[in-house]
């Protein structure tokens, strides 16, 4: 397959897996019209790469649903002044969304190998406001908080403390909650010392390890 050929693929998962079912804010929809998802998965995996479902990256791990990703950026009601956390780079897809529709992100990863593959797609993309470090992102990313928003690409037993802390005022946290198989988007909200929590949809993600993740996985 051609580039535009990918890009017309690009252009349906757009309006059929995502317009299509309710998220249409312009800037969104504009942002994963930008990332070219093909470059992000294995080359075995290319042709499914526009599929409405998630797809293998190595080390056990998974890009999201193209839908997923979409409803959980919406969440964050990013305006482009932010400065945004993620927590599990995987591949760098989000990320790279991410950089489309934020100031500047922050993404760690656990794994060196995933991180190194995303920093150069940051770099081949010419991304250059995400930074890629790799850590135990459950701690979250002090040496750039505060953060206006967090949004965290694995399943947490709770919402990280340290996440909760590093927001900014105002800010916000999107997390999948919840243990094997089964979680529920949680939304939480900084207003000075306070916090408020909304629950968002049932999703399925890999666990998220680490020191205020699920010690050894599900
Ligand atoms: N956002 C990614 C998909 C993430 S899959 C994408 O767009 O491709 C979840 C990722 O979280 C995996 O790569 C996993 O290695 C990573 N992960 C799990 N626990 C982590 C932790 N405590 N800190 C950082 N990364 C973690």
């Amino acid at each position: 397959m051609s580039e535009s050929d990918y890009a017309l693929e690009r252009r349906q998962m757009v309006a059929e897996q995502i317009a299509r079912r309710g998220l249409r804010e312009p800037r969104l929809l504009a942002a994963i019209e930008a990332v070219p998802r093909h470059r992000f998965v294995d080359a075995a995996n290319r042709l499914w790469a526009y599929a409405d479902n998630p797809l293998p990256i190595g080390h056990g791990q998974t890009i999201s649903q193209p839908y997923i990703v979409a409803l959980m950026i919406n969440l964050l009601r990013l305006r482009g002044d932010e400065r945004v956390l993620e927590v599990g780079t995987g591949s760098g897809y989000q990320a790279a969304i991410l950089a489309h529709l934020a100031a500047e992100v922050h993404t760690v990863e656990f794994v060196p190998e995933l991180a190194e593959s995303a920093r150069r797609m940051f770099e081949e993309l010419g991304l250059n406001n995400v930074s890629c470090h790799i850590g135990d992102g459950s701690l979250g990313w002090k040496e750039a908080a505060p953060y206006e928003a967090v949004i965290v690409a694995a399943a947490a037993p709770r919402a990280p403390r340290p996440l909760l802390e590093q927001l900014a005022e105002g800010g916000r946290l999107v997390v999948p909650v919840g243990g094997r198989g089964y979680q529920e988007l949680e939304i939480w909200h900084r207003h000075g010392d306070d916090f408020s929590m909304e629950k968002g949809i049932g999703v399925a993600f890999v666990p998220l390890l680490g020191e205020y993740g699920w010690k050894s996985g599900f």
